[in-house]
């Protein structure tokens, strides 16, 4: 089982941004508390869709 999903390090909720570069990840809330500009992110949540569907496929 694959558990690719990323946690918030500050929050621990699922992860929706990545910081270009970095190996941090932020969920929505803490993204936009502490990035003014989100363009400076990742979204993971592509990412997540594609694995879950992914997973889906395996699983039919
Ligand atoms: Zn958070």
């Amino acid at each position: 089982m694959l558990t690719l999903v990323k946690k918030c390090i500050i929050c621990d909720k699922p992860a929706e941004f990545s910081v270009k570069g970095s190996s941090a990840y932020y969920c929505v809330d803490c993204a936009k508390e502490n990035f003014a500009n989100l363009d400076l992110l990742q979204r993971v949540e592509e990412q997540a869709k594609k694995l879950k569907e992914a997973i889906k496929e395996q699983a039919e």
